[in-house]
């Protein structure tokens, strides 16, 4: 597979996303792009809808997930799992699990903002979220701009959200052999998503890469919507010390909530092996 303009990472309704899987694939075949993988929150049920879709306008599309997995000392990781069998018992099943402490997470999350002066927050998130097996800080965030303590959901995370801040609540997502073993059952790859953006020291940030690349990770975000130019040479360096294959990824979560739009991405470093490479 040579993609022109692939996009293997973004966000629908079915997780934290503003569009419906069927509305991105519109934009993305708007936005020119040829290979695209919806990659929700733990969830893989905008699948169906997002695959009908683009057969229907002659769009390649993949699977994909993003899983949240804790690591080392309660830090999250996202890693992105693409072109897998969406049917796999183990992978529905784990992702399932994963799931199914948001809800609880969420109600922690609300106690918490409420002693901070910020109350009805877990329905106004609910409301946001639809599905209380999907509440995300991200739905936390626009229920606080709603209310308009903040002017955009960057300043909420800035405030509240983000670790060490008064909304924010530990929580025990994947353990990180597990996210992989879901991935690798299913017949996917694994990708490290946006290596830039986690605080991880630079020691911490190898160790990452390193007991990913131990259980079989294969690849990497070099290119996405969450780094800039400096962070896309420190991990194409990565890439070629690591041998992991390369993937370009917007991050996209919805008009006017995402830096990038979907496909707007440069390319890919010349030497690097994409991560399509070998895909029918
Ligand atoms: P959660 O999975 O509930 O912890 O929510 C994580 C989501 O919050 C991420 O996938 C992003 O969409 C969003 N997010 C995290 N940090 C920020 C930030 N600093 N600014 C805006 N959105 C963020
Ligand atoms: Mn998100
Ligand atoms: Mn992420
Ligand atoms: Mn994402």
């Amino acid at each position: 597979m040579n993609p022109s303009n692939a996009d293997l990472h973004c966000h629908s309704t079915v997780s934290d996303g503003l569009l419906a899987p069927a509305a991105l694939i519109e934009r993305a075949q708007a936005n020119g792009i040829d290979l695209l993988a919806l990659t929700d929150h733990d969830e893989i049920s905008g699948l169906d809808e997002a695959l009908q879709a683009a057969a229907a306008v002659g769009l390649r599309c993949v699977t994909g997930v993003e899983i949240s997995v804790s690591w080392g000392d309660d830090q999250t990781a996202h890693i992105v799992g693409l072109n897998f069998d969406h049917r796999h018992p183990a992978l529905v099943a784990g992702l399932a699990r994963v799931r199914s402490g948001r809800d609880a997470r969420a109600g922690r999350m609300s106690d918490e903002l409420a002693k901070v002066g910020i109350d009805g927050a877990y329905g106004g998130a609910l409301k946001y979220a639809g599905n209380p097996a999907l509440i995300s800080r991200s739905h936390f965030a626009r229920y606080i701009v709603e209310r308009g303590f903040a002017p955009d959901v960057k300043t909420v995370f800035d405030y509240w959200l983000a670790k060490g801040k008064p909304g924010y609540v530990s929580h025990p997502w994947a353990e990180l052999h597990e996210a992989l073993g879901w991935i690798h059952a299913a017949g996917g790859v694994a990708v490290i998503a946006h290596p830039g953006r986690y605080r991880l020291t630079s020691v911490e940030r190898r160790q990452l890469f390193v007991a990913f690349k131990e259980l079989g990770g294969q690849g990497i975000e070099v290119i996405s919507g969450a780094q800039n130019e400096s962070e896309m040479r420190e991990f194409a360096a990565i890439a070629r010390e690591f041998g992991f294959l390369a993937s370009r990824a917007s991050d996209f979560h919805g008009p006017g909530e995402s830096h990038v739009d979907l496909g707007h991405l440069v390319a890919l470093p010349h030497d690097l092996k994409p991560v399509w490479e070998g895909w029918q």
